[in-house]
């Protein structure tokens, strides 16, 4: 039977848009359908303009520390307003970009909501008809968890609407302990609300190496934010100064913004997979083979819907292979191995492969390098920071298997030796290359004496 397109494509976000455009350059017939803005989490309300306000919040510490330099800063204030106004013409240019590219590619473009009709069926909701596709890719994305059972939940915000605040708080919550509150708790510090962090656990960032948890939390603290954990709010409420939140273990905090970050769940309700029979997860991710095909042979999945890592870079290499694969004749899977992410906090942390802890439990004897130091630009800005690098090397093979840098730009630092790394460099290949100095990077290949626990010293 003769469908009406190729492929069709529900979402315009990272990884749609990448497997729409691909698909249609390798000949497919391809529609996509984006119910809000194309470009999707990461441009519209996601990394891009997350990073934007990352480099507002940073300017602060810049004014500071100039005057070690020799500089005079002069009054400086802060608009909040004028940022949002900047950010916001940005990615409306990004949007554009992301909508012409997908039109000059040769895709059939719907600006709405579609929904699953059948195995080969899909909805267009505004206009009220179904066209039909060989196969249908549901690339929806992820959106933020709010606790409806806590009372007074609708006086909190998440990050999608951080970004549109009219006026930046004076005073902030967030709530979590993961990326986007920790990113978030530094955005705001930096660009001067008073700032609280609260987290249900005992140390932010689960998953991440306990040096960098540790490092963090500490110089987060020395700047000003305050970290409160193991509580959470039992409630929320509004009062004539602003909103007060009722913690589990008994104390209250008053703020003018409360930031939910608690988590982000697979946005795959209400698009009728159920009545297809296309089979999710506990939390709704779809469930997907390597091949990122669903339980329905002709409808596929990738990004944040199917809850495999989450972040951008993921998205977009999922797509691409989707389409590769299915349209262009060419099977590949994206390598999950070594992945790099960063914590776009500040002092920010860039990271690739095992953390300590989890090293150690996989692959048993490890040999430990780090270096703790004070960097050289504070030496003279005078700010009482440090750096620190880690590496995890497996003892027996003597790989690198993982990669730990807190610190100014070290996402940059992470994403290069995430490289060597893949490749499956050994420490010995780190100590033969060359250093570039003065540099902060140069510590990962000059790190020659191995960290010997305390416990392990004394013995
Ligand atoms: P999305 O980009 O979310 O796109 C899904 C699209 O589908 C959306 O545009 C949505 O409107 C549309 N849609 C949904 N349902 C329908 C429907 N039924 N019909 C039509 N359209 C529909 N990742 C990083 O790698 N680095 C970062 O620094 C980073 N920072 C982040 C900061 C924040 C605050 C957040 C929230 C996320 C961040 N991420 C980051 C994660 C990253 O944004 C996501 O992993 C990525 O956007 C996932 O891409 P996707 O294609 O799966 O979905
Ligand atoms: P995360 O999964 O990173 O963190 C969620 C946090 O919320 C955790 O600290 C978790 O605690 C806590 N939490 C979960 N449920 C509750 C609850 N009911 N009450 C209180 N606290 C709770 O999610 P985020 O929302 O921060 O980000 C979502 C995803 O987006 C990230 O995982 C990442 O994949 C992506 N992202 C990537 C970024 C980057 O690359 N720089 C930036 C932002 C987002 P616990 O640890 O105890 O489970």
């Amino acid at each position: 039977m003769a469908h009406d397109f190729d492929l069709f494509v529900i979402g315009g976000g990272s990884g749609g848009v990448r497997a729409a455009r691909i698909a249609a350059g390798h000949g497919a017939r391809v529609a996509i359908a984006e119910e809000y803005r194309f470009g999707g989490t990461c441009v519209i309300r996601g990394c891009v303009p997350k990073k934007l306000l990352v480099y507002a919040s940073r300017f602060r510490d810049e004014f500071e520390d100039a005057r070690g330099f020799g500089w005079t800063v002069g009054p400086h204030t802060f608009d909040w307003a004028t940022l949002i106004a900047n950010k916001d013409r940005e990615i409306a240019r990004l949007e554009k970009i992301y909508r012409s590219g997908q039109v000059r590619a040769g895709v059939t473009v719907f600006d709405e909501r579609a929904v699953l009709d059948g195995p080969n069926a899909v909805r267009l909701v505004k206009q009220g008809r179904t066209v039909t596709a060989a196969k249908i890719l549901i690339a929806t994305g992820g959106r933020p968890n709010i606790d409806v059972n806590l009372p007074g939940h609708e006086h909190v915000i998440t990050s999608d609407d951080a970004f549109q605040l009219l006026q930046l708080p004076k005073r902030v919550v967030v709530a979590g302990g993961g990326y986007i509150a920790v990113e978030f708790a530094c955005i705001f510090h930096g660009l001067g609300a008073e700032t609280t962090l609260i987290y249900r656990g005992e140390k932010i960032l689960r998953g991440f190496d306990e040096d960098m948890r540790n490092e963090l939390t500490e110089e987060m603290t020395k700047r000003g934010i305050r970290v409160l954990t193991r509580d959470v709010f039992s409630r929320v409420e509004k009062t004539s100064l602003g909103l007060k939140g009722h913690l589990k273990g008994g104390g209250t905090l008053e703020a003018d913004q409360i930031m939910f970050a608690i988590g982000r769940s697979p946005n795959s309700a209400g698009l009728g997979l159920d009545a297809v029979g296309v089979k999710t997860g506990p939390a709704g991710a779809i469930i997907v083979d390597e091949r990122s095909c669903s339980s329905v042979p002709s409808i596929f999945a990738v990004g944040d819907v199917t809850d495999r890592v989450n972040l951008t870079p993921v998205a977009i290499r999922e797509g691409h292979s989707f389409a590769d694969r299915e349209f262009g004749g060419k099977p590949w899977s994206a390598d999950y191995a070594m992945i790099p992410t960063a914590v776009f906090s500040t002092p920010e942390i860039g990271t690739v492969g095992l953390s300590e802890a989890d090293a150690a439990a996989r692959l048993g004897d490890l040999d430990i390098y780090k270096s703790r130091f004070r960097p050289m630009k504070a030496t003279l800005s005078g700010r009482d920071e440090k750096t620190i690098l880690k590496l995890v090397v497996d003892r027996a093979s003597q790989r690198v298997v993982g990669c730990h840098v807190l610190g100014h730009e070290t996402a940059e630092i992470v994403q290069m030796a995430a490289i060597a790394m893949r490749m499956g460099a050994t420490k010995a290949d780190f100590d033969a290359t060359m250093a570039l100095h003065p540099s902060v990077a140069e510590e990962l290949v000059t790190m020659h004496e191995r960290h010997v626990p305390p416990a392990e010293a004394a013995e």
